[in-house]
């Protein structure tokens, strides 16, 4: 068996894994402790201590994934929403285990997983699209991580949506979470969806519910717009699409056509995918980092 950890701004998510098909066998979500990082890092440990307790294994495996950016060379993470800024994560729990567990960004945990027996299965450039509460997007390279300087993911999310969308459809820089505005994220993620449909028709509506053809319309165009960026940027073989908009069957299958839209001249269009792990992603993803780190 094997473990892995997703720890989210929520929840603490620990899943137990069989080894051949990594089915989940056992789930345990708790809150996530904000207080601090000592109380978080408590909240870690009880986690992977019951994973390790339901596996019977005090050695078992265990991956962790995260929300923020991890520094390669300092090992430190920078997060919004989580308190653990600044922390070097991967070393507390080398230090208090006596080995390393892998700790891995979140977006690149789900491209991981999606990559190696997911949606994104043989792809060689495999781009993860995250549109949850904000927007996240993962890379594997040849099945594995590219390296990178700053440990960013690929931070698409908080890149500016062109003016020209924005004219075409009338539509106003938004504030992000980031602190600027404009991004990709205020418009296209699930709570962007809802920011569109309230603009749009002036009620408030959770994105999973949004039914307006109009609203729908103006989503599936700059999604179109985005994945034509993330082309120009990645130029990936596939791109699945995970998070909450993923389960919309509607929209996700419009997004092929959104993207040639957009597309430069004649160029090959990647695969379009939903996700197929849901919401097992990201401890899907940091676990198989475990297994190959045995
Ligand atoms: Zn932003």
């Amino acid at each position: 068996m094997i473990g892995g950890i997703d720890l989210g701004g929520t929840k603490i998510e620990a899943r137990l894994f069989d080894d051949t098909a990594l089915q989940t066998c056992d789930l345990r979500r708790v809150p996530t402790p904000l207080d601090d990082f000592d109380a978080l890092f408590a909240g870690l440990i009880a986690q992977i201590d019951w994973l390790r307790d339901q596996a019977d294994d005090p050695d078992l495996a265990v991956g962790v994934c995260v929300p923020g950016v991890i520094d390669p060379q300092t090992g430190a993470v920078w997060a919004a929403n989580v308190p653990l800024s600044g922390q070097d994560l991967g070393a507390a729990l080398t230090a208090h285990y006596g080995r390393s567990l892998p700790v891995v960004v979140d977006s690149m945990a789900f491209a991981y997983s999606e990559t190696h027996g997911g949606a994104g299965q043989n792809g060689r450039c495999v781009l993860g699209l995250v549109l949850g509460t904000g927007v996240g997007a993962g890379l594997c390279l040849n099945g594995a991580f590219p390296s990178r300087a700053a440990g960013l993911a690929v931070e698409i999310g908080h890149v500016g949506v062109p003016a020209r969308a924005l004219a075409r459809h009338g539509l106003p820089l938004w504030a992000c979470g980031c602190g600027r505005a404009g991004c990709w994220e205020t418009c296209i993620s699930g709570t962007g969806l809802t920011r569109l449909a309230s603009h749009v028709t002036g009620q408030t509506i959770p994105a999973e519910q949004v039914t307006d053809p109009a609203t729908l319309d103006i989503w599936v165009d700059l999604t179109g717009e985005a994945l034509a960026t993330l082309q120009n940027l990645i130029d990936p073989d596939v791109i699945v699409i995970g998070g909450g908009l993923s389960r919309r069957a509607d929209l996700i299958a419009r997004l092929p056509a959104a993207l040639d839209m957009h597309r430069l001249g004649q160029t090959r269009a990647p695969a379009i995918r939903a996700a197929q792990h849901g919401d097992s992603s990201g401890a899907r993803g940091a676990a198989l980092l475990a297994a190959t780190r045995c």
